[in-house]
């Protein structure tokens, strides 16, 4: 007879393991089913051996670039571009070992293989099945193709192929510039290569806010990256040793050459080979898994979870609904507020925002006020000589509450989750304005900002 459990996760990304180890800790006899390595894309080919590259990159970028102005001499330098990514691969392999030490801890049984629905019970993993009360997908997303440009990750390469390229390409084009290209395109400018964005929209990151984002373009291009907006790229070359893009814009066509090709338009979900049919769940006009607000499929006892479903495609989004779904499994209420799930850019300077910018607000029919505050006049950044960007603040004109936070700067990453907590809490923007925050510290441009929302920041 086949094994029994109460809970079978298939995905082992950062929804997939989260959900399993919660379930567990819960006390549900709990198995995850992988294909590939623990972890998924967030560990693999992700967020962390993006973030492991970035900051080697970043490194070799500021000794060249601003240890000078502190007075530093670093005499001759050079980078070691195999060192590197040994580094990130024994970060990558850190990471993913741990997910398989903290199954075990927890008593989450790791099965290995390609899971598929065979009924709405029963998981097979490469022919063997296994039987669970409730069952939940995590299996994530991929990156989309352009039909006409056929990608051999090694010159013509997804994210997953420009993580692991095997030198430092002279001219790289990256077509989207998104998070992920202009994350990648900055690993590769900063280490010497020219690097040309395609951007089919009018601006960068679009989904930022606009302020933040014309104000970003415009230091990456300081950094000497290019940007080509409303371009489309409509048809690839690439039988010569450099691959030629045909580029449109406005009705005009051009030609663009590079040595490595990154496609980066972005993500859909992944449900291939899984089975849906077998149980008759049909995904939406857009690849997703549709589900209700407690995670069900249309078979009330497959959830799923993470980039499979509506969202934005984040490793901490999928996290939050793991841990929620396990504990709705498991009897529990658990919530999770859409709208303050920060997102980040790990460029330099950084760029992070929660909430809804004016745009949206605006959109929203709400009367918005808005407050920002330059890292030009803050004490920290100037100390320390990352004085790029700004902080902005958008508030309910009536209730003064907090509905977004955009920080274009160093250390955005970390400071976002003032303003998460504050719409989270549903501060006001004179609460925060009236916190006290250390001096000299990069938060202390969030206090600013929050106090310009009432046009009485006191520095500036
Ligand atoms: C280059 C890059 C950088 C990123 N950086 C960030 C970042 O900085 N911050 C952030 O929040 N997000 C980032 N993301 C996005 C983040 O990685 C995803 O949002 C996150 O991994 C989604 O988690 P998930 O659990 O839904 O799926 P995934 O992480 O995609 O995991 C799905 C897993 O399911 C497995 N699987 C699929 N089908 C089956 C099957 N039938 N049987 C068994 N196993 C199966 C896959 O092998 C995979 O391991 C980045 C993504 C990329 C590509």
């Amino acid at each position: 007879m086949s094994e029994k459990y109460d809970v079978i996760v298939v995905g082992s990304g950062p929804g997939g393991y989260v959900a399993a180890i919660r379930c567990a800790q819960l006390g549900l006899k709990t198995a995850c089913v992988e294909k590939g390595e623990l972890g998924g894309t967030c560990l693999n080919i992700g967020c962390i051996p993006s973030k492991a590259l970035l900051h080697s990159s970043e490194l070799y970028y500021q000794v060249e670039h601003h240890f000078p102005e502190h007075g530093v001499q670093a005499g001759h330098l050079s980078f070691d571009f195999d060192k590197m990514m040994e580094r990130k691969r024994v970060v990558v392999k850190g990471f993913t070992q741990g997910v398989g030490t903290l199954f075990q801890k927890n008593k989450v049984t790791h099965l290995k293989g390609t899971g598929v629905l065979k009924s709405a019970n029963t998981v097979s993993v490469d022919g063997a099945e296994f039987q669970a009360s409730s069952i939940i997908l995590a299996t994530g997303s991929e990156p989309i193709r352009l039909p006409f440009l056929s990608i051999d990750e090694k010159r013509v390469v997804t994210s997953t192929g420009a993580l692991a390229l095997e030198s430092v390409p002279q001219k790289m084009i990256v077509i989207g510039a998104g998070a992920i290209g202009v994350e990648l395109g900055s690993v590769y400018s900063r280490l010497g290569s020219q690097v040309t964005f395609i951007e089919f929209l009018p601006r960068i990151c679009a989904t930022m806010d606009e302020a933040i984002s014309r104000a970003f373009q415009q230091v990456l291009e300081k950094q000497g990256m290019s940007f080509h907006l409303s371009s489309k790229v409509t048809a690839a070359d690439t039988t010569s040793q450099m691959i030629k893009l045909t580029v449109e814009k406005e009705g005009e066509k051009s030609q663009f050459e590079a040595n490595v090709v990154l496609c980066a338009i972005g993500r859909r979900p992944y449900s291939t080979n899984l089975g849906l049919e077998n149980v008759g769940i049909s995904l939406n006009e857009r690849g997703f898994v549709p589900i209700n607000g407690r995670f069900q499929t249309n078979v009330p006892n497959i959830y799923a979870i993470g980039d499979i479903v509506e969202g934005p495609m984040l490793a901490h989004k999928a996290m939050e609904e793991g841990v929620a779904v396990a504990e709705l499994i498991a009897g529990k209420q658990p919530e999770i507020d859409y709208i303050a799930i920060p997102n980040v850019v790990y460029t330099d300077p950084e760029v992070a925002a929660v909430g809804l910018t004016e745009a949206e607000a605006k959109n929203f029919g709400l009367t918005v006020k808005t407050g920002s505050f330059p890292f030009r006049i803050n004490s920290r950044a100037k100390c320390t000589g990352e004085i790029e960007g700004m902080v902005k603040i958008v508030a309910d004109g009536a209730s003064d509450r907090i509905l977004g936070m955009h920080i274009l700067g160093a250390h955005a990453s970390e400071i976002i989750a003032e303003g998460v907590v504050a719409i989270e809490n549903k501060m006001t923007a004179l609460e925060l304005g009236n916190t006290v925050h250390a001096h000299p510290t990069f938060t202390e441009a969030v206090k600013e900002a929050a106090l310009a929302v009432h046009g009485r920041p006191i520095h500036r």
